[in-house]
């Protein structure tokens, strides 16, 4: 059976009254079904991880960050560290998403100290990949997600097998544009050969890109998609968890 991890990334959105009043819904609802096949995850902004901490321990829900500094500590303004993160209930950390990469230059140096920093605090990074359209529309599509997974070698072995990645085609983030499932597969198993070939692992592999409760099925029973990383549709209640059922029907399907 395929066990779905289904990731909200809330983005630069939501106070803390609000994040509350979402996460009470949802564990409203998630506390009714059986969530054997399925972690839900939602990534939410800094000042949110304190506040729906307690939720935490109802083993319903797991919490993470969009970003973190490697350093533990230190003279670093405006900087979040590993340490703040376990303490404020993450158990999560996505790293190298694309508008991390497009507006704070974050590069294969940077992430590759923020994913080993991540991973030797026990902390989980999803690791985004994707290409941009210009990058796709000149063939160029594999060539960036092999020098993005570049990262990896860097990786010490015995930390490799507990990333997580996410194939995230920039052209389709926030834009509606989801890839299509020929397009999908297509990245997802070439990702899933290439890391297996040159790291000799197999690491679950998320799909994001303007993925909602109307197109969840078909991108979810896709071949090697381990789960969803989902941005806009995570902030509306009704669809996140119309996205989770089906994850779960479908892992039920096995
Ligand atoms: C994302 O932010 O990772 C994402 C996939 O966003 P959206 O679902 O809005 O395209």
């Amino acid at each position: 059976m395929k066990k779905y991890l289904i990731a909200g990334n809330w983005k630069m959105n939501f106070t803390s009254n609000e994040a509350i009043s979402f996460v009470n819904q949802l564990i409203l609802h998630l506390s009714e079904l059986n969530l054997e096949q399925i972690d839900v995850l939602l990534c939410v902004p800094f000042t949110n991880l304190h506040p729906i901490k307690s939720f935490v321990n109802s083993n319903l829900v797991k919490i993470g960050a969009q970003n973190m500094h490697f350093e533990e500590k230190g003279a670093f303004t405006g900087e979040i560290s590993p340490l703040m993160l376990l303490d404020a209930g993450c158990e999560y950390v996505i790293l190298g998403h694309s508008e991390r990469r497009q507006y704070f230059l974050e590069n294969n140096d940077i992430l590759s100290k923020k994913i080993i920093s991540a991973l030797s605090h026990n902390l989980v990074p999803i690791f985004c990949i994707g290409e941009t359209l210009s990058q796709r529309q000149a063939n160029l599509t594999f060539q960036v997600l092999e020098s993005q997974l570049n990262v990896l070698e860097t990786v010490p072995k015995e930390f490799l097998s507990n990333i997580i990645l996410a194939y995230e085609p920039v052209w389709a983030i926030g834009t509606g544009l989801n890839a299509s499932k020929e397009q999908i597969i297509e990245a997802h198993l070439w990702i899933n050969d290439h890391v297996i070939d040159r790291f000799h692992v197999q690491l679950p592999i998320l799909y994001g890109g303007s993925m909602n409760n109307d197109n969840a099925k078909d991108i979810l029973e896709c071949k090697m998609v381990s789960g969803g990383l989902i941005g806009g549709a995570s902030l509306k209640i009704l669809q996140f968890i119309d996205i989770i059922n089906t994850a779960i029907s479908l892992s039920q399907q096995g």
